[in-house]
């Protein structure tokens, strides 16, 4: 089903004076699964629309219909790096099924809102690497946007947006996952905001049967490479401890994560995320009681089965 949106997706307070462009109805894949991968199929008439799930945007003149699937950049990750580039995306497969697109955009959540001392030409270094039969290839794109990229012709196949740089700014997220444990146990994953890590993180935990404790994602943005601590506002680390204190903000196929652990937690607390080079406050929320303490699901198959966040 269609809805029209005011803004994109997601917003940055760090990128919020660049513009965003045009009005795109947002529409919601219907999901199946084969072979253990979730297919987003998407329909529409003649328009410009937005994926609800990945952000993926597309115009068309006529009706189409498109489907996708994430791809793993693990094999192109060697190539990429001995040429200098990082993705900035999720690796999207595309195909149309029915009709023609006028245009295509991919996402990508690299942050333009900052000044890049390093690279100051940062948005110049934007490409996108383009996967068919086995031949690999760098193309350039038409346009980048706050959290977009044009690319011509419109064509479909095995697509990512790579940006060539040591590190960069990136839009984030913060997934909290709470383990069915009698203590208080957190899996929280700070991730670049790509659809396909949180598809990847949400499949793991739905395994696990994990609760999801829905929170905000930092509203600033986060470098790309740097080290991140997590801190509890409990009274004691004898009661509490996160493992491992710091991480680094990385692109990874299997998100490493912090593991949050309250041995008698009956209160509410906050989570801290700080910055290691800076000592600045990054993200902070507070996690209620009645949010984790849960009563216990009286069928075990029920408790299997989470609902799937959007
Ligand atoms: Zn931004």
């Amino acid at each position: 089903m269609a809805m029209s949106k005011p803004d994109t997706l997601m917003e940055c307070l760090t990128c919020s004076h660049l513009k965003t462009a045009g009005n795109w109805i947002v529409v919601e894949p219907i999901v199946s699964t084969e072979n253990d991968i979730s297919i987003y199929r998407l329909e529409s008439n003649a328009g410009c629309y937005e994926c609800k799930v990945s952000g993926l945007r597309w115009a068309c003149k006529k009706k189409v219909t498109l489907q996708y699937h994430f791809r793993s950049w693990d094999p192109h990750k060697t190539v990429l790096q001995s040429m200098g580039y990082r993705q900035a995306g999720p690796l999207m497969d595309v195909k149309i099924t029915a009709g023609r697109l006028e245009e295509l955009h991919l996402p990508h959540f690299a942050c333009f809102g900052v000044e890049h001392h390093n690279n100051p030409s940062i948005k110049q270094s934007v490409r996108v690497l383009h996967v068919e039969d086995n031949n690999v290839s760098i193309e350039k794109v038409d346009k980048v946007t706050r959290f977009h990229v044009k690319i011509l012709p419109p064509s479909v196949s095995m697509r990512g947006v790579i940006l060539q740089a040591l590190g960069f700014s990136v839009h984030t997220e913060m997934l909290i996952y709470q383990d069915r444990t009698a203590h208080l146990t957190l899996r929280a994953y700070l991730i670049p905001y790509d659809p396909a890590l949180t598809e990847t993180v949400e499949k793991q935990e739905k395994r696990l049967g994990s609760t999801r404790i829905l929170k905000p994602r930092p509203e600033n943005t986060l470098w790309l490479t740097a080290d991140y601590k997590l801190k509890t506002t409990c009274p004691s680390d004898i009661e509490s401890s996160v493992n491992p204190k710091r991480l680094e903000l990385a692109h990874i196929n299997l998100p490493h994560y912090y593991k949050v652990f309250i041995k008698e937690a009956a209160f509410d607390f906050r989570l801290n995320l700080c910055c290691m080079g800076r000592k600045q406050l990054k993200w902070s929320q507070e996690i209620q009681e009645a949010e984790y303490r849960k009563p216990p699901p009286d069928n075990p198959d029920q408790q299997n089965q989470p609902d799937v966040e959007g």
